[in-house]
């Protein structure tokens, strides 16, 4: 198997697009830059996100490249008097994401998955990038519609859509959208029958942390079927979709789902319908920064594509597109929690320690409960000093600050840690996904972290 030399490049020409309209109306002297871009376009691209997060006139700090993470963090606590939790927000780490994305997988274009983490700022940057957006609701839509994103860089990624939110988004003109039955494409029928579908496929999801499949895809083997009933209804099927599940950890999983996906591909040339040309590969990337297992699934994706999608089956090339979330949110946002009590010792003699920190499973940490999520955290000395000759760790447990006995951070039991003050901060990385989308804050009067951006 070759690489894929398909031709949809949207995230780089993105990248270009951006700096060409930063310099546009500058002086001939600055626009010879741009046939440059490609080789200074990682250092220019980085400095038009900056630039437009400036001209937004949202307070954003730039951190010299070789400031750590909690230097940054603590820089933050000094400048703000700051005793309460906090996110920083770095978009420099997204544009980098987006960098890897269009290095690794130049013909698929993404469209973010908007309920990983709606932050304002996240979703302005993305759309400048030209990245698209995949919206599963009403108020998705409509928060990307009112960032001036058009609707044919949207797509409605909800198998099974309310009646009122089909009608807005036929309001608005957002035409594409996933199924997965016969009663959805009737109800479709009746209140869009002009949009554009793209039936979602289920997938062994075995490997992957939170699954899917069970509640959203049909069968690849009933397809056929679907495709006919939705050809007797005269709508206009676009495309097949899938989602390998979020948190995947077997490269292999696109691969089995590009080749199943092949086959509705098949079955919609058996059927003749000609529109049929979108491939949606879905989510299911890692959020960690520097991931080899991203790498092994691009190299994954490319080969499958090349070996079952070289061409659509009546000689075109295959739109592709994904829809990543964690990939691109969860290494910009780092939270620091305080820790406002103590208890030492505990019911269980195997740990020694207990702290209260300010943010809990109702908030940001509802990722334990909905992602499975086993957070690490790291010491942050604002009040206390280190010792010297090396930290004694001790089995800690972490309670979020509601009176809920569920409210724990440490679902494995403990982490280890050293002895902190009242004052001191933990710093958890690597918590843009899943995290602040789902929370209550408000549960028990808690309010939710400070937002602070970074640049870096
Ligand atoms: C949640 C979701 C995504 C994003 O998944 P990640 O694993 O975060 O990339 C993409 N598509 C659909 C339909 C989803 O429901």
């Amino acid at each position: 198997m070759g690489e894929s030399t398909l031709v949809f490049s949207r995230p780089v020409a993105g990248i270009r697009e951006l700096f060409f309209s930063a310099t546009r109306d500058e002086s001939n002297e600055r626009s010879k830059d741009y046939d440059r871009v490609e080789s200074r376009g990682e250092a220019l691209g980085r400095r038009v996100v900056l630039d437009l997060m400036r001209d937004r006139d949202v307070g954003i700090t730039e951190l010299p490249p070789s400031l750590d993470r909690n230097d940054a963090a603590m820089m933050h606590i000094k400048k703000h008097g700051l005793s309460q939790s906090f996110f920083m927000v770095n978009l420099g780490r997204l544009y980098d994401q987006y960098e890897r994305w269009s290095r690794e997988l130049p013909s698929v274009t993404p469209f973010y998955a908007v309920k990983c983490n709606p932050d304002p700022n996240l979703l302005f940057i993305l759309g400048k990038l030209s990245c698209n957006f995949d919206c599963a609701s009403l108020s998705e839509m409509r928060t990307i519609i009112k960032l001036g994103i058009s609707s044919d860089r949207i797509i409605f990624a909800n198998p099974c859509k309310k009646i009122h939110h089909i009608r807005w988004a036929r309001e608005h003109g957002i035409r594409m959208m996933t199924f997965d039955n016969e009663p959805e494409l009737d109800k479709i029928k009746k209140f869009y029958p002009e949009a554009e579908l793209v039936l979602r496929i289920s997938t062994d999801d075995s490997t992957s942390v939170c699954r899917f499949s069970a509640k959203f895809g049909l069968a690849p083997k009933r397809a056929e079927e679907v495709l006919k009933y939705a050809q007797n209804l005269q709508l206009n099927c676009v495309g097949v979709s899938f989602h390998v599940g979020s948190g995947c950890t077997d490269p292999c999983m696109y691969e089995l789902a590009i080749a199943d996906a092949r086959t509705v591909f098949d079955a919609a040339r058996r059927l003749g319908m000609s529109q049929f040309n979108l491939l949606d590969i879905g989510g299911g990337f890692p959020g960690e920064l520097d991931s080899e297992l991203y790498l092994q699934m691009a190299t994954k994706i490319r080969q499958a594509l090349c070996f079952y999608f070289a061409k659509d089956g009546i000689g075109r090339h295959v739109n592709v597109i994904a829809e990543p979330g964690r990939f691109f949110a969860a290494p910009t946002h780092t939270l620091l929690t305080s820790i406002y009590a103590r208890r030492d010792g505990s019911k269980d003699p195997e740990n020694l320690q207990t702290y209260y920190v300010d943010d809990g499973v109702y908030g940001s940490f509802n990722c334990i409960l909905y992602d499975h999520v086993v957070p690490k955290a790291e010491p942050l000395r604002v009040v206390s000093s280190s010792v010297k000759g090396g930290e004694h760790e001790y089995g800690t447990i972490v309670f979020g600050p509601t009176c809920d006995g569920l409210d724990n951070l440490t679902p494995n039991g403990s982490i280890p840690l050293p002895k902190l003050e009242l004052g001191d901060f933990l710093l958890w990385k690597d918590m843009g996904a899943y995290t602040c989308a789902a929370s209550g804050y408000n549960f028990n009067g808690m309010e939710g972290p400070l937002t602070f951006y970074v640049f870096q």
